[in-house]
C-alpha cells in the first residue's frame, strides 16, 4: 500500500514511513492511495484480534507481515479489561452502546494507541532509529499516548496539554507515569493553541529533523486505521446495516467509521454529536464551517474548533485534488471559514451524516436520564452521543440498529457524572490509587520558542 498527501505535494510513502512521519512534509495528512475492500480470509469474524488483523493487513503490507501484525494486535488488546475488547451493550429495542473504554487509560483512544505505540517500537527497532513524539492533547490523547509508548526503548514523548482544562483524572494519568521517556507539559492556552504549537514544530524543518519529530495525535494515519476495526466488528454483528452515533471532536473517530463503510462494512450512516463547540454540526446541518473561539465544556476532549482530521474527508470531497484542498485550507486559515461548494457538500453529507449539538445543561440532563432509565452511568462525551441517539432514534428512527460509541469511562469525568446523578463513579481497580501517586509536570508559556527549547532539552 502506498500513501498520498491530502495537499498533493509530498512524496508517496509506505506504511512504516507514514507511521513515523505523522504529518506529511507539505503540511498535509497521509491517506491510502486506494481504499481496500474488506475480505474474509477465514479468521474468526467475532474475535477482535482476528478481525483486526484482516481489516488492517492491506494497509500495512508489505512493511508489516501478517504474523507480526497478529503479534502486535494480540499484545495491544490484551491490555483491555474485557474479553470482547470493545463490547456491545443493548440499551433499548433498537439501541446499543459500544464500550470503547476498557483500555488502560479508560478512553477509546487506547484502542488505537496501544497498537500504534507497539508499531512504532517495532519499526524503529528494525531500523535502528529513535524518535521524539510530540503531541497536543485535550486530555485523553495524552494519557493514552503516554501509556501506549511508556515501555518503548526507541521513543521519547512530550505531550502538551492546556493548563487547567483537563480533568483531574486525565491530568494525573499523564503526570504520574514513571517512565523516564514520557513528559507531560502544561501550556498556558487552549487545546487549539497546543495543536498549533505542535503543527509549528513540524513545519520548522531543521527543528523537526534535529529531534526526529514524530506524531501520534489523531492526524496519524495509523490511529485512524486502528479505529476502523471496531466499526467493522460491531456492524458485522447485526443483520441490518447500522447507524453509528459518534461523539466528535477532531473528526478522527467518525472518519474511521466512514472508511469502514467505504471498505464495505454494513453501515448505513452516521450521526455526529458535538458539545457547544459545534463547528462540525453547523457544517453538516447548514454548510457553515466558521471557526469560533473554543468554549470549555464538561466534555473537554470535544472542545475543538478546527477538526484536523476533517482534511481527509475534504480531500475526498474534492475528488482527491490536493491542490484544491490545500487552497481551501489556506483560505480557511486566513478568513476562519471554509468554502465548500453546496453540491459538493450535499453529495458527501446528505444521507451519510446527520448531526446535533448539546450544551452542558443538556449533557447533564442526558447523564441523569441514562442513569434513571437504564441504570447506566455515562461520561459527558458519551452522553452527547446517547442524547443524539435519542433525538434521531425512536419510532421515526432508522430500521437498523443504532450504535452509540461510548468514548470514555464515567470515572474519568466523575464530577459531571456525580453532579447529574448524585452517584460518584468509581475507578477500576488498576487505577484506584491514582490520586495518591506522585505527579511530575511543568508549565510553559504559549510561545513557540519556549516550547521548542523545552522539547529539545527533554529529547534524549
Ligand atoms: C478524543 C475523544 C473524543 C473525540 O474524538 P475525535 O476522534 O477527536 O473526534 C470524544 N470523546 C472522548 C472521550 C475522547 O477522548
Amino acid at each position: 500500500m502506498k500513501y498520498v498527501s491530502t495537499r498533493g505535494r509530498a512524496p508517496e510513502l509506505g506504511f512504516a514511513d507514514v507511521l513515523l512521519a505523522g504529518l506529511a512534509n507539505d503540511g498535509g495528512l497521509y491517506v491510502p492511495a486506494t481504499w481496500p475492500k474488506l475480505t474474509n480470509r477465514g479468521r474468526r469474524r467475532h474475535d477482535y484480534v482476528d478481525r483486526a488483523v484482516e481489516v488492517m493487513l492491506p494497509f500495512v503490507t508489505p512493511d508489516i507481515d501478517e504474523v507480526t501484525l497478529t503479534h502486535l494486535c494480540t499484545e495491544a488488546y490484551s491490555t483491555f479489561r474485557h474479553p470482547a475488547v470493545v463490547p456491545l451493550v443493548q440499551i433499548g429495542a433498537n439501541q446499543w452502546v459500544q464500550e470503547l473504554f476498557h483500555g488502560p487509560t479508560l478512553a477509546f483512544k487506547d484502542v488505537a494507541l496501544q497498537l500504534v505505540g507497539r508499531m512504532f517500537d517495532h519499526v524503529l527497532a528494525r531500523r535502528g532509529e529513535r524518535v521524539t513524539i510530540v503531541g497536543a492533547t485535550s486530555g485523553d490523547t495524552g494519557s493514552a499516548a503516554i501509556d501506549g509508548v511508556s515501555g518503548c526503548d526507541n521513543v521519547d514523548i512530550v505531550i502538551l496539554y492546556p493548563l487547567g482544562r483537563t480533568s483531574e483524572v486525565q491530568r494525573r494519568q499523564m503526570t504520574t507515569v514513571e517512565s523516564s521517556n514520557a513528559h507531560a507539559v502544561a501550556v498556558d492556552g487552549t487545546f487549539d493553541d497546543c495543536q498549533d504549537l505542535v503543527k509549528a514544530m513540524f513545519n520548522d524543518a531543521p527543528f523537526r529533523k534535529r529531534n526526529n519529530l514524530s506524531a501520534v495525535n489523531s492526524i496519524n494515519w495509523a490511529r485512524v486505521m486502528a479505529q476502523t476495526v471496531y466499526y467493522v466488528v460491531a456492524s458485522e454483528t447485526f443483520v441490518e446495516p447500522s447507524t453509528f452515533v459518534v461523539p466528535t471532536g477532531n473528526f478522527g473517530n467518525v472518519l474511521a467509521g466512514w472508511i469502514a463503510r467505504k471498505m464495505g462494512a454494513p453501515i448505513s450512516d452516521f450521526v455526529l454529536a458535538s458539545n457547544t463547540n459545534d463547528i462540525l454540526t453547523r457544517f453538516v446541518n447548514d454548510g457553515d464551517m466558521t471557526a469560533r473561539s473554543v468554549v470549555p465544556t464538561l466534555s473537554p476532549s470535544m472542545d475543538i474548533q478546527v477538526s484536523s482530521n476533517f482534511e481527509r474527508l475534504l480531500f475526498e470531497m474534492n475528488g482527491r485534488d490536493g491542490g484544491l484542498t490545500s487552497e481551501q485550507l489556506d483560505r480557511f486559515r486566513q478568513i476562519g471559514s471554509l468554502d465548500v461548494e453546496p453540491d459538493q457538500r450535499a453529495a458527501f453529507i446528505d444521507g451519510t451524516f446527520r448531526a446535533a449539538a448539546f450544551d452542558d445543561d443538556a449533557t447533564l440532563q442526558e447523564i441523569s436520564r441514562m442513569h434513571d432509565e437504564i441504570g447506566m452511568l455515562v461520561d459527558p462525551h458519551t452522553a452527547t452521543g446517547t442524547a443524539a441517539a435519542r433525538l434521531f432514534g425512536g419510532p421515526n428512527g432508522p430500521v437498523g440498529p443504532m450504535v452509540t460509541l461510548a468514548t470514555a469511562h464515567p470515572a474519568k469525568f466523575p464530577d459531571a457524572v456525580e453532579q447529574a446523578t448524585q452517584t460518584r463513579p468509581t475507578l477500576p481497580e488498576h487505577l484506584v490509587d491514582l490520586s495518591d501517586r506522585k505527579e511530575r509536570t511543568q508549565t510553559v508559556a504559549n510561545d513557540l520558542a519556549a516550547v521548542q527549547a523545552l522539547v529539545e532539552s527533554l529529547t534524549r
